[in-house]
């Protein structure tokens, strides 16, 4: 498993699967998977569907897991 918690920099790539520090409002979700990676990143919430772009400064402030490969869930 890929584990990271913040401060250190880390490649995330389409198909990660980010557990953030804070859930979803709404739905309540705490995990988001990576579609596209660029200067934002876009996302889709695991639990609601939801996509939404978001700045990757921003976005990797708020990671507190970054899940890969075959520890993916689901
Ligand atoms: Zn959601």
């Amino acid at each position: 498993m890929c584990k990271w918690k913040g401060g250190d920099l880390v490649d995330i790539s389409v198909g990660d699967v980010l557990v953030m520090k804070k859930q979803h409002p709404g739905c309540g979700s705490d995990r988001m998977k990576v579609l596209r990676v660029g200067a934002d990143f876009k996302l889709t919430c695991a639990g609601c569907g939801r996509t939404f772009m978001i700045a990757r400064s921003k976005c990797e402030k708020s990671i507190k897991l970054v899940l890969r490969g075959e520890d993916k869930e689901n």
